[in-house]
C-alpha cells in the first residue's frame, strides 16, 4: 500500500518484523561479522548485498536514508555526514577532471564556494547562470564536456524560486541530470521528481533534523535518468570499474540504483563523509514530525512577512509566499501548500538600523543558522560578509540592511512582538 506523504515521515524506511524494536535501532558498530571469508568476499565485489564496515553503509543510517528516498519519490538514497557532502558527491559522481557543471548563480554561499574555488582546483569547470535567464541564455551555457545541471528550489539565501522545468528541460535536451538542492522546501513543500529532476540533494541539517542537533546531507535518485543512453558522458556509470574487479555500475544496478551504488561504493569509499548511526536517529526523529513542522514554520514566515511587509521602518520584504513577490507565481505552481520558513528584509536606514534592530531582539537570536525549531536572525553584513564593502556585498546579492530571519515554531504573535518591539528600538 503506497501511503501518503505524512504516514511515510512517520513510519517510511522500516518496518520493523514480529517482536523487533518499534523505533528504528542504532546500530553503533564499525563492523559486522561473516562465518567465512567467502561470505564476506561476496561483499566486497558487490556480488551480494550486506554490511561489512560502516564507512561504507551501515543498517541504521540505511533507514533513514529510504525514508527520505520515499518522501522524495526517488529509487535509492544515500545518507552523508554533512549536506556539503552531499552536493560534493552527487556532482563529482558524474563530473570530474576536465568536465563541466552549469550551475544556478543563486545558491548557497558553501555550495558556490565549493564549486568555484575548490572543484575547481580539481578540474571541475562551472559556469554560473542566472536562474531566471531565458531558455537562450541557459543553452549558451552548456559545452560539449557538460555533465549536469545544478540549482536550488528555493535559494539559500536570496530566496529566489527555481523553474525546475525549464533547467530540466535544457539539461535533458543536452543529455545531462539535474541536480536539485531541496533543502528549503523539503519534500513535504516540494517533489523536484515530479518536475523532471533526476537528483535530489539535502542539507538535512536543516529542516529535516529541524531541531539544530545534527549536521547531515542525502544524495536521493529518481532512478528516472537513463545513463546508458548516454554512455560516452558517463563513463564512470557506463564501463568497467576496475576498483571493483571490472563491474559495470549501469548493466548491474540499472537505472534505479546504478548512481547511488557508485556513489557509496568508490566516493564513501575513498572520501569517507560517513554519517553517525546516532546522528542518522537524530534525523529521524526529525523526519518523524516533519510535516508537522514545515506548516508551523511556513505559517508563522507568512504572519511575520505580513507584518514586516505593513511597517514602516521596513524598506523591503522578500519572502516567496508572499502576494506580490517576484516569485509568487512560481512558488504557487511547484509549492503549492508553501514555500519555506526563511524571510529576508531590510531594515530603514542601512547597516547601522539593522545592528540596532538585531541586537534588541529577544526571542530572536542571532546565529549562523537556519531551519530550526528557534527563530534565528542574522545580518550578513555585519557577520559572515563582514570583510566586504558595500560594492562587494551588492555583488553577492547581499545588501547592507538585509535581515535573514528563520522562523522557528513559536507563537507567531510572540515572533510578531518581538520584531515591533526590536524595531522600535530603531530610531
Ligand atoms: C546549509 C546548506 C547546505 C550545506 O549543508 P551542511 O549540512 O551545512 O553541510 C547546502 N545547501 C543549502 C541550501 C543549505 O542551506
Amino acid at each position: 500500500m503506497d501511503s501518503r506523504i505524512e504516514t511515510k515521515c512517520v513510519q517510511g524506511g522500516y518496518t520493523p518484523a514480529n517482536g523487533e524494536p518499534r523505533q528504528i535501532p542504532i546500530i553503533q558498530s564499525t563492523t559486522f561479522k561473516y562465518d567465512t571469508g567467502e561470505d564476506m568476499g561476496k561483499l566486497f565485489d558487490l556480488e551480494a548485498s550486506g554490511y561489512f564496515y560502516s564507512r561504507l553503509q551501515n543498517p541504521t543510517c540505511d533507514r533513514v536514508a529510504a525514508k527520505i528516498c520515499a518522501l522524495e519519490g526517488g529509487s535509492a538514497a544515500m545518507l552523508t555526514s554533512s549536506g556539503q557532502a552531499a552536493t560534493f558527491y552527487a556532482v563529482f559522481n558524474i563530473a570530474s577532471c576536465g568536465d563541466h557543471v552549469v550551475a544556478s548563480s543563486a545558491i548557497y554561499g558553501g555550495t558556490y564556494n565549493l564549486f568555484a574555488v575548490t572543484m575547481k582546483k580539481m578540474g571541475v569547470e562551472f559556469t554560473f547562470v542566472d536562474p531566471d535567464c531565458s531558455e537562450e541564455e541557459l543553452e549558451n551555457a552548456f559545452k560539449p564536456n557538460t555533465k549536469a545541471v545544478f540549482g536550488e528550489t528555493i535559494a539559500n539565501p536570496a530566496l529566489t524560486v527555481l523553474d525546475i522545468e525549464k533547467f530540466a528541460k535544457s539539461a535533458h535536451a543536452h543529455g545531462v541530470p539535474l541536480i536539485i538542492d531541496n533543502t528549503f522546501a523539503t519534500p513535504i513543500n516540494c517533489r523536484p521528481f515530479e518536475f523532471g529532476a533526476d537528483i535530489v540533494t539535502h542539507s538535512t541539517t536543516k529542516y529535516m533534523d529541524g531541531h539544530g542537533a545534527a549536521v547531515g546531507g542525502c544524495i536521493v535518485d529518481s532512478g528516472k535518468f537513463d545513463w546508458m543512453a548516454h554512455k560516452d558522458k558517463f563513463p564512470g556509470l557506463c564501463t568497467p570499474d576496475e576498483s571493483y574487479h571490472g563491474i559495470t555500475y549501469a548493466d548491474k544496478f540499472g537505472n534505479e540504483g546504478e548512481f547511488i551504488t557508485k556513489a557509496t561504493a568508490q566516493l564513501m569509499r575513498d572520501f569517507g563523509s560517513t554519517p553517525s548511526p546516532q546522528s542518522a536517529f537524530i534525523l529521524n526523529l526529525g523526519l518523524e514530525s516533519l510535516h508537522v513542522r514545515i506548516k508551523r514554520h511556513c505559517e508563522n514566515a507568512l504572519a511575520v512577512a505580513e507584518f514586516l511587509s505593513k511597517n514602516d521602518k521596513i524598506e523591503w520584504v522578500n519572502y516567496p509566499g508572499l502576494e506580490g513577490n517576484k516569485y509568487y507565481d512560481r512558488a504557487k505552481k511547484y509549492m503549492p501548500d508553501g514555500t519555506c520558513g526563511v524571510v529576508s528584509f531590510g531594515v530603514k536606514g542601512g547597516r547601522e538600523a539593522a545592528e540596532t534592530f538585531m541586537k534588541n531582539l529577544k526571542i530572536c537570536a542571532i546565529e549562523t543558522h537556519v531551519a530550526d525549531a528557534r527563530t534565528c536572525c542574522l545580518h550578513p553584513a555585519s557577520t559572515t560578509h563582514r570583510q566586504m564593502t558595500d560594492e562587494q556585498l551588492a555583488e553577492a546579492g547581499v545588501s547592507p540592511d538585509l535581515v535573514r530571519l528563520s522562523c522557528g515554531l513559536e507563537n507567531a504573535q510572540d515572533l510578531i512582538d518581538d520584531i515591533s518591539q526590536a524595531l522600535n528600538k530603531v530610531l
